[in-house]
């Protein structure tokens, strides 16, 4: 097995000086030295064939002893230096000063056809970072987080990729929903890949610690991989970039709001700053249309990061990255110049979106009100996001609201609230949808086809990844295989996987793992 290794994070930034693998706090240092813990039984899982390809590599390569020993940290790729990154963050609105990667270790970076990609292990073992934990992940997660990407990936949101999904061989103890009930459940790595897994975080640390210095070699370290377009020179040239991760930021929570994916934990040292969708955690996948849902239990209280809080949050986000920039600029002005822009450049973005997972062409005055008025009327019948969208396809302008309603009425969960008023406020959304299409000049199949490239059939649902846990809990991993391929192209009809389009299923309503998930991971 040949690697294309060419790194740059750790040859370009200051390096902890400290080697021993001790929990502390890290100084005047972008990241510390790491090797990651042996495991008692490693065993490869699944294979990304198509990340396996981006990084050159062949199928019989990943099923060499090198390939399963490197993706579980039980061998170090030659004449490589595995390491965790140093970042802090605000989490859940509060900042927790240093936080890093207390179980992720990045592995080497690799240089193939033109791309740079990090190769990073989550749960391979303590870091200086580990805090109070273990350094480990569990199989449940590692599915999640393995499948969860790759879908991601297929579905057109900027996301980290995921290489690998392997067993340790090792138990790990958690407590799950954090209620005294600890467990031991098996370990698992998964080897992740990005362009770079720099977060908002490694800037904040820093600025938290008036590291100025390193701060500015990081940011330049960040614009000259990541963002070679920005030419500008000076302050310039850090506004410049602030205003690239804001577009970035802003692009891919458009992009879950899309597709109806929602993170959970979009704490600081969660956003990445080329704009990639990281760290999948207690995320989920709204099923019925509601923008106070969060799947993430240890949010139920105040429900920050709600799918319907996403956009703000990502604002709020960027006005702690803006902070923390604040020493390289010595200006408040143009950076909240920047961060002013958010919404509307959001707004404007989203309402595009929109009209496109409708099929209008051209967005009006009325379009825009029909459009706010959906996300009301949708609510009120516990509608299925996903099936809504893709059977709101089958529209032809000749239907009447009575048409629609039967072409659409499969992604109503709570269809016995359809009458009386519920039913007219229905009515006349169909009316009026049906009235917009009418003039346009699109015609049926042509709007289908656009319709389809942008709201999908198949999503990662939450009892899907549930059921592939389940079955590998008991050592069946043919649902992991699966689900990879179902969700390798999820905008297809795909009808021999008609079985996956189909409502979330009662007994998943409120099950653990299912709607209901803790950080506990
Ligand atoms: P998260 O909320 O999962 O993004 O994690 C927040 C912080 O806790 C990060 O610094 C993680 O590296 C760290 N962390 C989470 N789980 C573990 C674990 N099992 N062992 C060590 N550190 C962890
Ligand atoms: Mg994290």
């Amino acid at each position: 097995m040949k690697l294309h290794i060419k790194n740059t994070f750790s040859k370009e930034l200051p390096a902890d000086k400290v080697i021993e693998n001790t929990r502390r706090q890290v100084h005047d240092a972008c990241f510390s030295y790491v090797t990651p813990k042996k495991t008692a039984k490693p065993k490869l899982l699944h294979v990304s064939d198509d990340m396996l390809e981006e990084i050159g590599l062949t199928k019989s390569d990943s099923e060499s002893d090198t390939f399963l020993h490197v993706v579980t940290g039980n061998e170090i790729y030659k004449n490589t230096h595995p390491y965790a990154m140093c970042y802090g963050g605000h989490q859940f609105g509060n900042w927790a000063g240093q936080l890093g990667d207390g179980r992720a270790i990045n592995l080497f970076e690799i240089q193939y056809n033109n791309k740079q990609w990090a190769l990073q292990l989550k749960g391979a073992g303590e870091t200086p970072y580990s805090r109070t934990a273990d350094g480990l992940a569990v199989l449940r997660s590692s599915i999640r987080e393995h499948l969860c990407s790759e879908a991601m990936f297929h579905l057109g949101v900027p996301t980290t990729r995921s290489l690998s999904l392997s067993l340790t061989g090792d138990q790990v103890l958690r407590d799950v929903m954090y209620n005294g009930n600890a467990a031991h459940e098996k370990g698992a790595v998964v080897s992740r890949i990005a362009p770079s897994f720099i977060r908002f975080g490694n800037f904040e640390i820093l600025a938290a610690r008036k590291n100025i210095d390193t701060l500015q070699t990081l940011t330049d370290y960040t614009i000259t991989h990541f963002y070679p377009e920005i030419k500008s020179e000076g302050k310039q040239k850090y506004l410049d970039f602030l205003t690239h991760v804001r577009n970035n930021t802003i692009e891919m929570i458009v992009h879950w709001q899309r597709v109806g994916f929602v993170h959970g934990v979009m704490n600081t040292d969660n956003m990445s700053i080329l704009g990639l969708t990281i760290d999948y955690g207690p995320y989920g996948w709204l099923e019925g249309f509601d923008y106070e849902w969060t799947p993430n239990t240890t949010d139920a209280q105040h429900k920050r990061y709600r799918f319907g809080n996403q956009p703000y949050i990502g604002m709020w986000n960027l006005y702690k990255l803006a902070n923390a920039l604040y020493d390289l600029i010595g200006d408040a002005e143009p950076l909240q110049g920047i961060l002013d822009k958010y919404e509307a450049i959001y707004l404007n973005k989203y309402i595009k979106m929109m009209h496109q997972k409708l099929g209008i062409q051209t967005p009006t005055e009325a379009s825009k009100k029909m459009i706010s008025e959906l996300e009301r009327v949708l609510q009120l019948t516990e509608t299925d996001y996903t099936i809504f969208f893709r059977k709101l396809s089958y529209v032809s302008k000749n239907d009447t609201p009575a048409i629609l309603f039967e072409k659409v009425k499969d992604a109503f969960y709570t269809i016995e609230k359809l009458q009386g008023d519920v039913l007219n406020t229905w009515t006349a959304w169909f009316t009026s949808y049906l009235f917009i299409l009418n003039s346009e000049p699109i015609d049926d199949s042509s709007r289908m086809q656009a319709m389809n490239l942008v709201n999908p059939k198949y999503v990662l649902r939450n009892y899907m990844a549930q059921l592939a846990i389940e079955e590998a809990n008991n050592e069946n991993y043919t649902r992991i295989s699966e689900l990879y391929e179902l969700l390798k192209k999820p905008y297809d009809e795909q009808v021999e996987n008609e079985r996956w389009f189909a409502k979330r299923p009662e007994w998943a309503r409120n099950k653990i793992g299912c709607s209901m998930l803790s950080c506990s991971s």
